[in-house]
């Protein structure tokens, strides 16, 4: 067996993997590496779909030429994705033809990714499979099949699987971005029978993300987010004013949890800007959207200004929910900050985020610019009113407890996020070099 690290392994981004067995090559999580698609967006209402040519000069998608030289193209059977986010699914608009294999992921991540190509008008000659949670694909290889089984787990997107590949040689365990949640608000908590099943038979190799590895704690449930949400919105006095909330528009647990609350407060929630409307539209289609009747999705600018006007004149009867929250330039936030739609916040108005701020430099430098001309209007800021959906330290040691692999790769990170989960390893007793595995993009494991 070998392991590819394409991407992911030297970056936050661009997430890929691919898994060589026998005859046959399976590719787990084609994604784009976000920073540099932030950097390429133009304001929404002129969204033109960059190329695959401009994206890959940037480096915004995983560097798979090189399984051109390794002669391994022609031997993808499978490409299987773990959760909707754009790291992790991104890049197979502009990808996905380069390989004769079918693209398989839960019906939220295939729901959203066929959004995002009717969106970018983008067609992919691969043939496109859901897959349940909890269930599995069967792969046709060269001369046997392998079975892909697709765990449920818990993380800031509904339906993300931890992606267990079994062949013959053992089996791979794909376990990206998770943290281990009971209480996850929309959809099924973590599957820890499959996971204690799959640990029982053995994991030949153990693929998991580091990118909280150094951070000391477990990472809470989105019932605590839920509760902060809660807090901010029924107990300040906001009575007269406006409140706008914005978060990860792919978060449909935490949109629950805003238009629940929004409800008590008796306000008419409006939902704007592309990409909210992708994915609720998505969760609505698969039946995981509880709260599309309770709100009105104002996508195309027609829809948005006239929303804006509407809530201009109602501010105590109005709660919208917008795009950005990492102050990219063109998001809803971001065009009302710089006074370019027809609404103006006033002193004491409420912008609630619903977030954190990813700590990249483009991110950190358009939010305090973002927030510098909010504040300018007198409007109150809340800042992370927000639980991660990212695994901390002690999350990972208790799947490295639960899995006990017989070998470690970590991902999702450059090395300051891989070393402090080479070093947990180490104080589990998996010896670095010998069990766990220290890599970057564009490597060969052999096992
Ligand atoms: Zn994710």
């Amino acid at each position: 067996m070998e392991i590819h690290t394409v991407g992911g392994f030297s970056e936050v981004g661009k997430n890929m993997t691919v898994v060589k067995t026998g005859d046959d090559a399976i590719v787990i999580d084609a994604g784009v590496h976000l920073p540099a698609v932030i950097e390429l967006q133009e304001e929404e209402e002129q969204y033109v779909a960059p190329t695959e040519k401009r994206l890959r000069s940037v480096g915004a998608l995983p560097d798979d030429l090189i399984l051109d030289k390794l002669g391994l193209r022609d031997k993808v059977r499978a490409i299987l994705l773990g959760h909707a986010h754009l790291d992790h699914i991104g890049a197979i608009p502009y990808m996905g033809y380069r390989y004769k294999a079918p693209v398989v992921g839960t019906p939220f991540t295939i729901a959203v990714l066929k959004k995002i190509m009717e969106d970018n008008q983008i067609k992919i000659p691969n043939k496109i499979h859901s897959v349940k949670p909890n269930s599995s694909f069967t792969i046709r290889g060269k001369k046997r099949n392998y079975q892909a089984e697709f765990i449920n787990i818990t993380h800031s997107t509904i339906q993300t699987a931890m992606v267990a590949l079994h062949t013959p040689e053992g089996v791979v365990l794909y376990s990206s971005d998770f943290k281990f949640d009971n209480n996850p608000i929309v959809g099924l908590p973590p599957n820890y029978d499959a996971l204690k099943r799959i640990a029982k038979k053995g994991v030949k190799a153990l693929i998991v993300n580091s990118l909280y590895s150094g951070d000391e704690r477990k990472t809470p449930s989105e019932k605590i987010a839920r509760a902060l949400v809660e807090e901010v919105l029924l107990t300040v006095n906001n009575k007269k004013s406006a409140i706008f909330v914005s978060t990860f528009s792919s978060h449909i647990a935490r949109l629950k949890s805003i238009v629940d609350f929004s409800k008590k407060l008796n306000r008419e929630v409006y939902v704007i800007g592309r990409s909210m409307n992708k994915y609720i539209s998505a969760a609505n289609e698969i039946g995981m959207c509880p709260f599309r009747k309770d709100i009105q999705i104002g996508s195309y600018k027609k829809q948005v200004l006239s929303i804006l006007k509407k809530v201009s004149k109602d501010r105590e009867n109005s709660l919208v929910v917008c795009t950005g929250h990492q102050g990219e330039p063109g998001s809803i936030l971001d065009r009302l900050a710089r006074n370019k739609l027809p609404f103006q916040f006033k002193p004491n108005d409420n912008i609630i985020f619903s977030s954190k701020t990813i700590p990249v430099p483009i991110s950190m430098a358009n939010k305090e610019q973002m927030d510098k001309r909010l504040k300018k209007t007198g409007a109150r800021l809340f800042d992370n009113v927000h639980v991660s959906g990212h695994c901390g330290r002690e999350d990972i040691r208790d799947l490295l407890t639960l899995i006990n692999p017989e070998n470690i790769i970590p991902f999702h990170g450059s090395m300051q996020q891989l070393i402090p989960l080479v070093e947990l390893a180490k104080e589990m007793g998996f010896r670095t070099g010998k069990e766990c595995h220290l890599m970057q993009d564009g490597q060969r494991l052999k096992l």
